[in-house]
């Protein structure tokens, strides 16, 4: 009995994408798997630019591939696992990455892996918060993050960020994204006067969100996270026609007046042609001086709501007033500290990043797209 090239495909099934927390077949990631004469060949995609993940699941392949040949009583003369995108093991981009290229309407953004837009059904629900704690998760896990504040009507995100005392670069006609906590940032709030009111007609929302998401050097991003503004106005619609999107994330308090309202953005999604890929319950509970967790708001009422809509459940985030405070201090970094009396929220955000993560891979994989970026073509000969 020889190993085969399914008996190949079956070994990897259990190799772990360490940061997706799944198998790599399941993922898509195995683009090709072949043996011929005692050499077997393994090319591999995986969303991860960090070397050490990509270094953990080339041997774990090899590993698996090899006692799958003693099993099957082959052998093997040599293994090699290589991968698909030519950033193998590169790290993330610095600011100001690659020169931006023209961009085909309605597609994906050059160098962008994943597109991922934070909405919630109405405003104060702490979406802002989730998006930009979200983009600084992804960014600590190793991954190169953009956030394109994309509230036009009311973008928090220069307070949030700290970004008071920079101002926005332009080369060319090309705006330069802040680069703070990990993590490049553009926001129309850097744009305009911060006293002003921004009261945007359709059209003119529709060219201040095209204008962000176009002239923007992005450079290259495993995510580029939106966050868009309350409810189901203009900008989702002018983001739908713009950005071939991985998915959204909803953000939802655990009240019935939060979720009602969280139901028509997910709706909305779904009518855009947008994946959802979950919910957050945010302001989920409270952790007492005591250590205990207090139920201020009906917690667990977003993970119904989830449940009745058939989407994935992301986690919850509790009220915290550490969180509010990094966040009024514009430093979301400090959300991440390994001080006492942090763990818990610490834990619920790099969570909350985890499951966004693994339903954007599984959400590529649905859509024939794998974390690569390009179409799969599994040619298993
Ligand atoms: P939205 O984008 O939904 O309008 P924001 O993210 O701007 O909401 O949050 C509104 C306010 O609530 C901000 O002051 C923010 O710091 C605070 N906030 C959001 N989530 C939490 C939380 N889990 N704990 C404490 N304060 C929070």
């Amino acid at each position: 009995m020889a190993l085969t090239k399914d008996g190949i495909v079956d070994a990897l099934r259990r190799v772990n994408d360490p940061e997706l927390h799944r198998d790599i077949v399941s993922l898509g990631a195995v683009r090709q798997a072949s043996i011929c004469d005692g050499h077997a060949m393994v090319r591999l995609s995986v969303s991860t630019r960090d070397p050490a993940a990509r270094e953990r699941m080339k041997r774990d392949a090899e590993t698996a591939i090899r006692a799958a040949a003693i099993a099957a009583g082959e052998r093997l003369k040599q293994v090699d696992i290589d991968f698909a995108d030519a950033a193998a093991g590169r790290p993330p981009a610095p600011d100001g990455g690659a020169p931006a290229k023209p961009r085909q309407p309605g597609g994906a953004l050059p160098g962008v892996r994943h597109i991922i837009a934070v909405g919630a059904g109405k405003g104060g629900v702490g979406k802002s918060t989730i998006a930009l704690n979200l983009a600084v998760a992804l960014s600590r896990a190793g991954h190169a993050v953009g956030l394109l504040d994309g509230d036009i009507y009311g973008p928090s995100v220069p307070t949030l960020l700290g970004l008071d005392q920079f101002e926005q670069q332009v080369v060319g006609n090309m705006l330069q994204p802040f680069y703070v906590h990990g993590v490049k940032a553009v926001t129309i709030g850097k744009l305009i006067d911060p006293d002003k009111p921004l009261i945007w007609r359709g059209p003119m929302a529709h060219g201040a969100f095209s204008q962000l998401v176009n002239q923007t050097q992005w450079g290259e991003l495993d995510y580029l996270i939106i966050d868009l503004p309350p409810g189901t106005g203009d900008v989702p619609l002018t983001m739908a026609q713009l950005l071939s999107l991985t998915g959204a994330v909803i953000v939802c308090t655990p009240q019935k007046v939060a979720q009602d309202d969280a139901v028509r953005a997910a709706k909305m999604f779904q009518q855009l042609g947008i994946a959802v890929l979950g919910v957050v319950e945010n302001m989920s509970y409270f952790v007492g001086d005591d250590g205990k967790e207090y139920d201020l708001f009906g917690r667990g009422g977003a993970e119904q709501m989830a449940q009745r809509l058939g989407v994935p459940y992301l986690g919850g985030v509790p009220i915290s007033m550490a969180l509010r405070r990094n966040s009024d201090e514009g430093d979301p970094s400090a959300n991440f500290s390994a001080e006492a009396g942090n763990a818990r929220l610490k834990a619920a955000l790099e969570e909350v990043a985890r499951q966004v993560g693994a339903q954007a891979a599984l959400a590529s994989t649905r859509a024939g797209i794998p974390a690569g970026g390009a179409r799969p073509e599994l040619t298993i000969s």
